[in-house]
């Protein structure tokens, strides 16, 4: 009998999940072991609810080991501190080793909230649990004033052809605005919200039709866009930016900068920022048996869960290509996404592929986008992070085409 090949997947969030859930249907190929340094599994797209809306953690933790069950996949609770590409072996914080024939690494990002001046003393954020539920204590005295929210400067090393954005994932900041000033109007709570960009365009990431649309609403609801503001500091009443300028501020929230996890750099793996580059078909651009997928990988901007699902399928099609068992290429086609909660019956779902020179540039503000967003989350914790089936995000994408 041929020996089963090993596959060692780092991090169980989007793209790891994916990739693991992929992998099951080939157990009789492959022997998968999945590390994760946290036992439970955190949907981040339902973080701004845990914060504004009271939203349980049960709600937007899955734990890992019963997932792997199902799945017919080991489990290591452990951090990986080092790889060694040459000889195939994954290190961990509890002196483990790990030999490999495929590394899928999909350890997302670090959010680097230590490098904020002040953000510790006045800053909130809705970018882990911890953070979310800090700020839904601290919404529960508030008691009205100046709200600033936005993000910090990211940065990434320069690849031909992939966009190099200042603010990575920058639709949670609108997100957070308009869920938390509806929530603050409907509890009679003065607010006056302004939000920034480090870019020189808020949602740099879309093209020109949807920002339009999406500035509209800002405008509706006298949310301040400001574009251009580089966040030096977080005061206990303002926010001080680098050109100088500052904005008085009762309630700052920020997305923090996004870090590439230590151990690439540890290995060697990474580009000048520490970001794992890689070709169109996810795999290192000098070791082919290791591949990146999400928010980990130099080519993934923005960093969006939904990329990281788009590179978990390239991937697993190019190692069961490699491995002669299904020879069905999967072309990355990058787009964005999202559905941006915005308080009450109300969301905006955005489609857009302009950013990688596609033509699709859409946002559908609609009750029917909340009741998407709202039964997504609902079926991901409950099926343990399994994605709708490819038939009907293939249907939905064609009624959003329609909609263009
Ligand atoms: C507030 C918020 C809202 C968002 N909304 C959306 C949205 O609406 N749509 C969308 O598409 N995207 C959204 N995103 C982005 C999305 O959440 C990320 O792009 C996605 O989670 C990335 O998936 P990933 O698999 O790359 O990494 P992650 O989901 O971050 O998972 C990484 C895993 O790796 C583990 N790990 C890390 N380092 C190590 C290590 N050294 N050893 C072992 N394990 C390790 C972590 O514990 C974690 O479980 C949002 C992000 C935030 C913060």
């Amino acid at each position: 009998m041929k020996a089963l090949k090993k596959i060692v997947v780092i991090g169980g969030g989007f793209g790891g999940f994916r990739a693991v859930y992929k992998l099951q249907d080939y157990d009789y190929h492959f022997e998968v072991t999945l590390i994760d340094k946290n036992l439970y599994s955190i949907e981040k797209p339902a973080l701004p609810e845990v914060a504004i809306e009271g939203k349980s953690e049960d709600e937007v933790e899955i734990e890992i080991p019963p997932v792997l069950r199902d799945a017919n996949t080991a489990w290591e609770e452990a951090e990986v501190v080092k790889i060694d590409p040459k000889n195939q072996i994954v290190y961990t914080n509890n002196n483990k080793e790990f030999e490999y024939d495929y590394l899928i690494v999909a350890s997302g990002a670090i959010k680097a909230y230590d490098e904020i001046k002040g953000y510790e003393e006045y800053g909130y954020s809705v970018c882990n649990l911890k953070e979310a539920k800090k700020l839904y204590e601290k919404l529960k005295d508030f008691k009205g004033g100046n709200i600033v929210i936005g993000a910090a400067k990211s940065e990434f090393d320069t690849h031909e052809n992939i966009p190099n954005l200042k603010a990575p994932c920058e639709g949670p900041v609108g997100e957070v605005a308009f869920m938390l000033q509806y929530k603050l109007n409907k509890e009679k709570i003065r607010n006056n919200i302004s939000i920034f960009s480090p870019s020189e365009i808020l949602f740099e990431d879309v093209g020109e039709k949807v920002r339009e649309e999406v500035g509209e609403i800002f405008k509706k609801r006298a949310i301040e866009v400001y574009a251009n503001k580089e966040l030096v500091e977080i005061k206990k009443d303002s926010v001080i930016f680098s050109d100088g300028s500052t904005l008085k501020s009762d309630l700052t929230i920020v997305l923090p900068p996004y870090k590439a996890p230590e151990f690439i750099a540890n290995s060697q793996l990474g580009d000048k920022k520490g970001f794992i580059y890689t070709n169109e078909n996810m795999q290192h651009h000098l070791y082919k048996n290791i591949y990146a997928i999400g928010d980990v990988n130099a080519i993934t901007q923005p960093k969006l869960g939904h990329l990281a699902i788009l590179q978990a399928d390239v991937a697993i099609s190019s190692i069961l290509n490699q491995e002669a068992i299904v020879n069905e290429p999967k072309e990355y086609k990058p787009e964005i996404f999202c559905i941006m909660n915005m308080g009450g019956i109300e969301a905006t779902l955005i489609f857009s592929n302009v950013l990688y020179g596609g033509k699709y540039d859409i946002a559908w503000h609609s009750p029917i986008a909340k009741m998407m967003k709202l039964s997504f989350d609902t079926k991901y914790n409950y099926t343990q992070g399994h994605m709708p089936p490819d038939f009907i995000d293939n249907a939905l994408e064609d009624i959003i085409k329609k909609l263009a």
